[in-house]
């Protein structure tokens, strides 16, 4: 990778960077997470058990259906059998008339509506006596159920069949009427009305699009409560429902039924017969129930998580980012020189206390090392503007104190005086005493400059060599020469010893110039008119003052110590 691809790549490892307030999102996240699987598989299980509970249900319907149909056809089996016997012993079943027989079939008939007629057959096959005149003399010696009577002597259900004399989807139950010492067999008939079908719903909770048929072995719908007028008498061989409850005695099936929707189907078969009664609740109506609630479980669910996700939010923001966001502040604000700034560790949580006190030392630090430097810059710009030897202030500071005054003294319209002093003869104190007490001598004159000067206003430097000065703010040439003087004298008055000097004693010169500065002067000037006298003074035979405005033309030249 070169060089010049490196940020780039840095910025690209920091984008992925989680933040903190995702971090405790996420956090929250998981631990919500196995509530949330748990609720998930509940609902799950809530849905296969509810559709369960659907298939058992219907099952369980047309169950309760074969149970209903055993008990009317027991009730008729009871019937037919009083009814029998009862022929058997009356004068209608030996030598009545065919009107006499009617009557006493009706008798009976009257008294069970689930029984539409009786009739008799006839030992040759053909209707005897009935409550439904125009049947009699009807040949059913063709009959399955009227031969198997005659052959077995029990009684015997028919098919299911769509009678279309009767009108109704019914059975026939044939029993046999065998008077003592015959072998003749005549047959009770009555076809017994299958109305409780169209009850099967009772006892269950009703339901949109629930279906009911019954249907027999060859896939005719011999009663239906859905659709009856259409699907009633209609063969449905192969339709996948009929194939489907054809292949077990019951189940469960979710296909389409007869009109076309798509149903949860539970059958059973009718004993002792091929049909199926088969009971469909609507899929739709069923599984919509359910993805309904399991919808609205999974709302709960998200709305769970969204509350989840939007406290973890707030929290992390007033208990984590907010206070990371304030030390960040105070960090700022140490960076940004504020170094007084503290922080109380007691006020903030134990994790971000250490933080707080790290902060609080290290601006106490700066504080201290701040005011370290400060004192360090201030005794360096000391030592650039003093004079090491003297302690007086250098050439440096004077050259500014010198543009300072000047400008103040050029404002105001004052004079500004100044005194250049310089040693007589010092060369010679050196070479007699030596450079060691050349210093020393050095510094006391240095220290009778500033013992004669005004601390207030004057102010003393060390110019160079054995050279001095002595500015005078506010002062004109009589103070300045009178200062002069005095400053001479106080030099003469040390007695320090010269040798080689004519005066035998160190003495020095002194320059005396004042200006008021104008627009068109310099500082240069006055140094300059200072110096000039100070030569002068040199001239005159030294250990004297001269005003610049002293010096003349004539002076004589400057004598060299011998
Ligand atoms: P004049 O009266 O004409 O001023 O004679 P002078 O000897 O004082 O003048 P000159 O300029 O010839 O000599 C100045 C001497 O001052 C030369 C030097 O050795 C001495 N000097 C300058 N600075 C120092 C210093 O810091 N310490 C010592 N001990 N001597 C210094
Ligand atoms: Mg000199
Ligand atoms: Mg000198």
């Amino acid at each position: 990778m070169s060089l010049l691809n490196r940020p780039s790549a840095t910025r690209r490892r920091r984008a992925w960077r989680l933040s903190i307030r995702a971090r405790l999102i996420l956090l929250a996240l998981l631990a919500v997470a196995p509530l949330i699987i748990d609720r998930v598989h509940l609902t799950e299980s809530s849905r296969v058990e509810r559709t369960q509970a659907a298939y058992a249900e219907v099952v369980t319907v047309a169950r309760r259906a074969r149970d209903a149909q055993a008990e009317t056809i027991e009730a008729a089996r009871a019937l037919m059998q009083v009814v029998a016997r009862a022929y058997i012993a009356s004068a209608a079943g030996t030598a009545g008339s065919a009107a006499d027989c009617a009557g006493f079939l009706w008798g009976f008939a009257g008294e069970a509506p689930w029984i539409a007629s009786l009739s008799v057959v006839g030992a040759d096959g053909r209707i005897t006596c009935s409550t439904r005149r125009q049947v009699i003399g009807l040949d059913l010696s063709d009959r399955d159920y009227i031969r198997d009577v005659q052959r077995t002597r029990h009684y015997v259900l028919s098919d299911y069949l769509l009678e279309r004399s009767y009108e109704k989807s019914t059975v026939l139950m044939a029993f046999p009427i065998v008077r003592p010492g015959s072998d003749e067999v005549e047959v009770l008939l009555a076809p017994v009305d299958l109305h409780w079908l169209g009850r099967l719903g009772q006892g269950v909770e009703s339901r949109v699009g629930m279906a009911a048929y019954l249907i027999d072995g060859k896939g005719t719908v011999l009663a239906g409560v859905q659709s009856r007028e259409r699907l009633v008498g209609r063969r449905f061989g192969d339709h996948p429902l009929v194939k489907t409850v054809q292949a077990a005695p019951d189940g469960t099936a979710t296909l389409e039924g007869f009109d076309g929707v798509r149903r949860i189907f539970g059958y059973t078969s009718l004993p002792g017969t091929d049909a199926r009664i088969v009971i469909g609740y609507s899929e739709r109506e069923v599984v919509g129930k359910i993805e309904r609630e399991s919808g609205l479980a999974y709302l709960h669910l998200a709305f769970f998580g969204l509350i989840t996700v939007i406290a973890a939010w707030l929290i992390s923001e007033h208990l984590i980012v907010e206070p990371i966001r304030s030390l960040a502040r105070t960090a700022t604000r140490i960076g940004q020189g504020d170094l007084k700034v503290r922080t109380d560790p007691g006020a903030w949580a134990p994790e971000f206390a250490p933080l707080a006190t790290a902060l609080s030392d290290m601006a106490g630090r700066l504080a201290a090392r701040e005011r370290e430097l400060r004192a360090a810059n201030a005794h360096l710009e000391e030592l650039a503007s003093i004079d090491p030897l003297s302690g007086l202030a250098n050439r440096r500071s004077f050259d500014a104190r010198l543009a300072t005054e000047w400008t103040r003294a050029g404002e105001a319209g004052r004079p500004l005086g100044l005194l250049m002093i310089d040693v007589d003869h010092f060369k010679l104190f050196n070479d007699g005493y030596g450079h060691v007490q050349g210093d020393a001598c050095l510094r006391q004159i240095g220290r009778v400059l500033a013992s004669v000067a005004d601390a207030e206003t004057d102010f003393v430097a060390r110019w160079g060599g054995e050279e001095f000065v002595l500015l005078l703010a506010d002062s004109g040439l009589d103070r300045a020469v009178d200062l002069a003087e005095r400053l001479r004298l106080a030099v003469l008055a040390l007695r320090i010893r010269n040798e080689g000097a004519p005066a035998g004693h160190i003495t020095v010169s002194v320059g005396v110039a004042a200006h008021v500065p104008s627009p068109d002067s310099r500082p240069q000037d006055l140094i300059e008119a200072a110096d000039t006298a100070l030569y002068a003074a040199k001239r005159r035979g030294r250990n004297t003052t001269v005003v610049d405005s002293d010096v003349r033309r004539d002076d004589p030249p400057l004598a060299e110590a011998g």
